[in-house]
């Protein structure tokens, strides 16, 4: 499989390695597959009874091909996806529990795979790789702990020093090993330009070599398909029917994958875009005209996203006429969320992350809408999966007012445990660059 940039017209194409290891194209743009690989007849028949591990090799294969051994591949896999994606069923509708992982979020599945696809490209290397990354809390967390204790590769984490909660710093600066973690006196933005600056910086370029682990990687896109298409897989097996999931959305590199699940053939029949009030997408879907804006904050923080990345790469796969086929788009006010997380737990016990709850609300308003369907030849009844992103112990100053304690589920409560280790520096790339 070739990769090129969204903004290369030319369709230049480079290997999976490359795209992975390069993160952004140098042109500025996000890197695509050639082409969207297709389940063989045999595969894609039998993804309900396959296995987790099973599906993930059949899925993530075509992307790595030539590149990743299979045995290799297998191995990858094994280590990374060491937690399931549970397909629950709430009431009428099923929820696919993606917080099971290390950092009781989503994110897992792409930090974990990724971490350890860049491992095997660095093999063989005596310099090891240094990652620098910038967080506002969330994906600091998932790619500390997902390049945790993996060889050959060193993760510099820089996050706002006071502004991450006790839970988030302990995620990004309580490992140790090969994870740094620097707090700093300044806001995300000082730690994205610092980051960025560093990255322009000559004398470093010469003394390490330098990688991003940002949220557009091709490897941590094409992992995430794997949950989609082992979720529709299980909904197929209990209902004879494709599923319709819901995606909870930010920067739309979940639904993205999601999208190649779908062309890949695994047994999807669309999907609803759901945001808060930042709602570029749904206006987008509604209206046919794409404008970003600034982001707006809210209790879903986590897809607080005005402009989101991956906006380049589905326009670059799908024509607007196409996207309408795929997507139905739905945004819910903060009031709505937090009524849904009360309800949804007061009538059929179940407790929802406030990103999850935006997806549930998406649900509820389009059947409220009658565009349940929610297309007009899905049969009454056909499911309707909801993606959970996060556990909701890890938004518990937002769950709990509405509902009462949340149980914190093991993984986050040895986090709690850890000691921070962490060095503070001031908002000065020279300070970064003296620290590294
Ligand atoms: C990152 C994140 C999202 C948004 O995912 P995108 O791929 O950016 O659309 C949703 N929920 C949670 C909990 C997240 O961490």
């Amino acid at each position: 499989m070739r990769y090129y940039s969204t903004r290369n017209k030319d369709k230049e194409a480079v290997t999976f390695t490359r795209a992975a290891l390069a993160g952004l194209a140098p042109d500025g743009g996000l890197f695509v597959p050639d082409a969207i690989p297709e389940y063989s007849a045999a595969a894609r028949s039998s993804l309900p009874v396959m296995s987790f591990q099973d599906i993930a090799f059949e899925t993530i294969q075509p992307f790595v091909r030539g590149e990743i051994p299979d045995a290799v591949l297998g191995d990858i896999l094994q280590d990374a996806f060491n937690f399931n994606a549970p397909l629950v069923r709430v009431k009428d509708r099923y929820v696919l529990e993606l917080f099971h992982g290390p950092t009781a979020a989503f994110k897992d599945f792409g930090a974990r795979f990724m971490a350890r696809a860049f491992s095997y490209f660095r093999r063989g290397e005596d310099k090891p790789l240094h990652i620098l990354a910038a967080t506002s809390g969330d994906t600091g967390g998932a790619v500390a702990d997902g390049f945790f204790d993996v060889e050959g590769i060193f993760v510099t984490v820089l996050y706002p020093k006071g502004r991450v909660s006790p839970l988030q710093e302990r995620q990004i600066a309580g490992l140790g090993k090969n994870i740094s973690a620097f707090a700093v006196e300044g806001t995300f933005d000082d730690c994205q330009r610092l980051v960025k600056t560093a990255f322009a910086d000559e004398g470093l370029r010469k003394r390490m070599i330098l990688s991003s682990a940002n949220s557009i990687n091709i490897a941590r896109l094409v992992p995430q398909a794997v949950y989609y298409a082992a979720g529709a897989a299980r909904a197929m097996a209990e209902t004879g029917m494709p599923v319709t999931f819901c995606v909870p959305s930010g920067n739309f590199g979940n639904l993205t994958a999601g999208m190649y699940a779908l062309e890949m053939g695994a047994p999807i029949r669309r999907f609803i875009a759901a945001t808060n009030i930042n709602r570029t997408m749904p206006d987008y879907l509604e209206s046919g005209v794409y404008t970003p804006h600034k982001s707006r904050p809210t209790i879903s923080n986590a897809m607080d996203v005005g402009a989101p990345s991956n906006f380049e790469r589905m326009n670059a796969h799908w024509p607007l006429k196409r996207l309408l086929e795929m997507l139905t788009g739905a945004f819910i006010s903060d009031e709505t969320t937090r009524g849904t997380i009360k309800s949804v737990y007061d009538r059929y016990g179940y407790m929802l992350d406030p990103h999850t709850a935006v997806g549930w609300a998406a649900v509820d308003a389009l059947q409220s809408e009658g565009k349940n369907k929610p297309n007009d030849s899905a049969p009454l009844g056909a499911p309707i999966g909801v993606l959970s992103t996060a556990h909701p112990a890890k938004f518990a100053e937002i769950v709990e007012p509405l509902i009462g304690a949340v149980p914190v589920p093991p993984a986050l409560q040895k986090v709690m445990e850890r000691e921070v280790i962490a060095k503070t520096i001031p908002a000065d790339v020279s300070a970064l660059l003296d620290s590294l």
